[in-house]
């Protein structure tokens, strides 16, 4: 199995790009950045996601200064009026997992030179707002990321909340590469001091390097999410330090069974368990690519790619990784795993691990925001509730950031991240896509803003499209 050779190639090739003067957005933002708006949602039906998650039927919020003033009290005087009769409100969405496009260099650098390809950022992380995401953990985050959240943080952009994870690998590849134990602890040090909030390790580490880093991580305050790396091939419990944070997919603990058995999701769930270690099964990026190891016709239906960047619908098709290897054998094996990922949700839900909601989004095929009301959807598939599948992608993510006391419920003196829904997600999760509106730091996206902004994007795309070629791209 080529998972990390996949997935590094994917996080080299997930950096990308877009040049798109997208102006209108960018301009609004900026003005309710500089004069703050007070709104209130009136009877509207509030999904708290509290522990206890009451459900506030006919209730109204009032926002102001990014910020939930007020529950059920009295409406100030100058507020602009959202009706929210007969529609559902629930705190912003999380994609624990994904890979943002960024700007990069795709030629041949020289000093003073910097990226071929720039990524328009409001059209990028429109993906994410039109679809409810309000907070993203970026997991092969570089210093363009940084550029990209602070668009965010000064308000030219409206986005996504975004935590940043420094990825170190083992072996002889490129990136940020530890093969001894001091190595390891120095590329910690060094990741904390220029400002990353997690660390994440990778498949290549060595045993003894893997220990340090995390060990390290801790003393360093950084919580570490990953894969289990491959030299624990046949002995995983002893991954299982102190530390190990959360496991970034399911079939990290897949490859780690010779049968796919239930037994063996039950004896992970338990080394979870006892851990204390979190997972982020990420079930759509697995079922995607068994769907494109056998054909590409999913990608080419899918009803999303009009809203990706023409250069990267290009590589989905005509670079496609995942369908150079479809033999046979390969296609069975990757269903039995995606099978045996959705019995794994289970165990662990049984056993009582924490399970969050990420996509991967940014691997071939996984569209950015859109992913994640499948990969919802597939968690109810492997089991969990609705009301479990909702606090999978609100709750429990600011919890594990260790921001539950800024998002993730709706609440008074929460930051107003919020999805304004046409239908109720307890009922069927499916309704999450049916959205009304979205606040993003207190900024007002309303149902006809996205689509107008979609349209725009669609056709960009559309105009652009022979501009970007992947097999062109060191031209640039
Ligand atoms: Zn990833």
């Amino acid at each position: 199995m080529k998972y990390k050779l996949l997935h590094t190639i994917f996080v080299l090739c997930s950096v990308i790009l877009i040049t798109c003067g997208c102006s209108s957005l960018n301009q609004s933002a900026t003005h309710e950045t500089q004069q703050p708006v007070i709104y209130a949602i009136k009877n509207v039906n509030i999904i708290t996601m509290t522990v206890k998650n009451q459900v506030l039927k006919n209730s109204t919020v009032v926002i102001r200064d990014k910020k939930i003033l007020s529950v059920n009290e009295s409406i100030p005087d100058k507020a602009k009026i959202i009706n929210g009769s007969g529609k559902w409100l629930l705190p912003g969405l999380s994609d624990m997992h994904v890979h943002n496009l960024a700007d990069i260099n795709f030629s041949k650098a020289y000093p003073t030179k910097g990226a071929t390809l720039l990524a328009d950022t409001q059209n990028f992380m429109l993906l994410y707002i039109s679809n409810g995401v309000t907070t993203v953990f970026e997991l092969s985050a570089r210093v363009e990321h940084f550029g990209q959240r602070n668009e965010i943080v000064k308000g030219k952009v409206i986005g996504p909340r975004i935590a940043l994870a420094f990825l170190i690998d083992g072996g002889s590849g490129s990136g940020n590469i530890a093969n001894t134990p001091s190595e390891g602890r120095q590329t910690v040090r060094i990741a904390k001091a220029q400002g990353y909030e997690f660390i994440k390790v990778y498949s290549g580490l060595n045993i003894d390097t893997y220990k340090a880093i995390i060990e390290e991580a801790a003393q360093q305050g950084m919580k570490v999410v990953g894969h289990i790396p491959n030299a624990f091939r046949g002995k995983i419990e002893e991954a299982f330090v102190p530390h190990f944070d959360m496991v970034a997919h399911a079939e990290e603990y897949a490859k780690e069974s010779k049968d796919f058995s239930d037994t063996d999701a039950e004896r992970f769930a338990q080394l979870a368990k006892t851990n204390g270690t979190w997972l982020t099964p990420t079930l759509t990026t697995m079922e995607s690519i068994a769907s494109q190891t056998h054909s590409l016709d999913g990608i080419r239906n899918l009803p999303y790619p009009k809203y990706v960047h023409p250069l990267m619908q290009d590589k989905w098709l005509t670079a496609n990784n995942y369908n150079r290897e479809t033999e046979p054998k390969r296609i069975a094996r990757l269903n039995h795993m995606t099978s045996f990922n959705l019995r794994l949700v289970q165990a662990f839900k049984k056993a009582g691990v924490p399970i969050v909601a990420g996509t991967d989004a940014g691997v071939s095929g996984v569209v950015w925001g859109y992913s994640l009301h499948d990969e919802l959807e597939l968690l109810v598939k492997a089991g969990l509730s609705n009301e479990e599948a909702l606090a999978s992608a609100t709750r429990l993510p600011a919890t594990w950031l260790g921001i539950a006391d800024k998002i993730g419920t709706v609440e008074t003196g929460k930051f107003a991240d919020l999805v304004l829904l046409e239908a109720n997600p307890l009922e069927n999760i499916k309704n999450t896509r049916k959205i009304s509106g979205v606040f993003a730091d207190g900024n007002w996206v309303s149902k006809e803003k996205i689509s107008t902004m979609l349209k725009n994007l669609e056709q960009w795309n559309i105009e652009n499209k022979d501009r970007f070629l992947w097999k062109k791209r060191s031209d640039y």
